[in-house]
C-alpha cells in the first residue's frame, strides 16, 4: 500500500484527490492538510511515502521541499511556480505536472508538431474565474514546446473548468486543436499514475505527464 497525503486536502483538486485516493486499491490516504482544516504539512509528512501537492503559486515550492527534505514524494500539480530550486535537493523525487488529463497531453504534442509546418498560432485558455493565476500552466508549458512566439490570451468565467484552443494559421487556412476538461475527475488517472511512479524516476525533477506514458 501507498501511503499518501494531500497538501491543499480542502481545495477543489485537493478533495478530488482525497476521493480517487481513497478508491484506489494499492493507495491508502493517511493525511489531509489545509489551512481550512488546521493541518500544516509538516504534521502529516511521518505518515506519507507520496504526498500531491494541489495548492497555491505561493506555496508549491516550500511544500515540495519540505516533503523531499522528509524523505517523501511529491507530486506536484499546482501552477504558477518555478521548480528549478528543486534541481540542487536529493532525498526523494518530485513529479509536476502543469496538467494531468491524457487529453490536455496528446493535445499539447499535436500542437508542437503543428507548430513547425504553419506560419503562425496563438492560443487561448479559458478557464472557471476563481483560478489565481494567468496564463494557466497548460498554456506556458504548451508554448514552451511550440516553435515561435505564441501569444497566450486569458479568459476566466463562472461556468467554465479548463480549456485550451491552439489555434494555427497559414495562407488561406487555420488549424484549431482543442481539450475540454468538463470534471476534475479527467485529472484523476494522471495523478494516481503519478503517485504509482513517482518513486522511481531516474531523476527529480521531472516535468511533464508525458514522461510517464
Ligand atoms: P483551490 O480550490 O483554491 O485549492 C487550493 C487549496 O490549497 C486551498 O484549500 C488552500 O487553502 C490550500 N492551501 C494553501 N496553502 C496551503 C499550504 N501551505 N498547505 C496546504 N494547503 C494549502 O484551488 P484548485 O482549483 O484546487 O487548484 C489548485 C492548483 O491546482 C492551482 O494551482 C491550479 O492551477 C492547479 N490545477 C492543476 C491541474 C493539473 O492537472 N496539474 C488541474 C487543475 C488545477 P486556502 O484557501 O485557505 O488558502
Amino acid at each position: 500500500m501507498i501511503r499518501v497525503g494531500v497538501a491543499g486536502a480542502a481545495g477543489r483538486m485537493g478533495a478530488t484527490v482525497c476521493e480517487a485516493v481513497e478508491g484506489a486499491d494499492d493507495m491508502e490516504l493517511t493525511g489531509r492538510a489545509d489551512p481550512a482544516l488546521g493541518v500544516e504539512l509538516t504534521e502529516i509528512l511521518a505518515d506519507c511515502d507520496v504526498v500531491v501537492d494541489f495548492t497555491t503559486p505561493e506555496t508549491a515550492l516550500e511544500n515540495a521541499l519540505a516533503c523531499v527534505r522528509a524523505g517523501v514524494h511529491a507530486v506536484v500539480g499546482t501552477t504558477g511556480w518555478d521548480p528549478a530550486p528543486l534541481r540542487s535537493e536529493t532525498g526523494a523525487n518530485v513529479f509536476v505536472a502543469p496538467n494531468f488529463a491524457i487529453g490536455a497531453v496528446l493535445m499539447m504534442r499535436f500542437a508542437a508538431e503543428a507548430s513547425k509546418y504553419m506560419a503562425k498560432a496563438e492560443i487561448i485558455e479559458l478557464h472557471h474565474d476563481r483560478k489565481v493565476d494567468a496564463p494557466s500552466g497548460t498554456a506556458a508549458r504548451t508554448a514552451e514546446l511550440m516553435d515561435g512566439e505564441i501569444p497566450i490570451h486569458s479568459v476566466r468565467l463562472p461556468g467554465l473548468v479548463a480549456h485550451q484552443e491552439v489555434i494555427l494559421g497559414d495562407v488561406g487556412q487555420t488549424l484549431t486543436i482543442r481539450h475540454d476538461s468538463t470534471d476534475r475527475t479527467s485529472f484523476m488517472p494522471g495523478v494516481l499514475l503519478a503517485i504509482r511512479r513517482v518513486g522511481e524516476l531516474p531523476e527529480s525533477p521531472v516535468i511533464g505527464l508525458e514522461h510517464l506514458l
